[in-house]
């Protein structure tokens, strides 16, 4: 079982700015977020209804709950 991380999208909010620097990449220009930009797209996301975003690539994730889980592939 693997679970992937899980970021507490309030809990981010209150992090320093040094914290959020280029923690998050932009999907169209491929480029890192600063700081600012990294709170105003979690209040973004927090406004449309979600509590957590996945750190890393989750194909089943829940944006109130994290991620479920995922049995190994062997
Ligand atoms: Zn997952």
């Amino acid at each position: 079982m693997i679970r992937h991380l899980t970021l507490n999208i309030q809990g981010a909010l209150r992090w320093p700015d040094k914290m959020l620097t280029n923690l998050f990449i932009n999907n169209e220009t491929k480029r890192p977020l600063t700081a600012g930009e990294a709170r105003i797209y979690l209040t973004q996301e927090l406004n449309s209804g979600k509590l957590k975003l996945p750190l890393g690539d989750c194909n089943n994730f829940d944006f109130q709950k994290g991620c479920p889980g995922h049995q190994d592939k062997k």
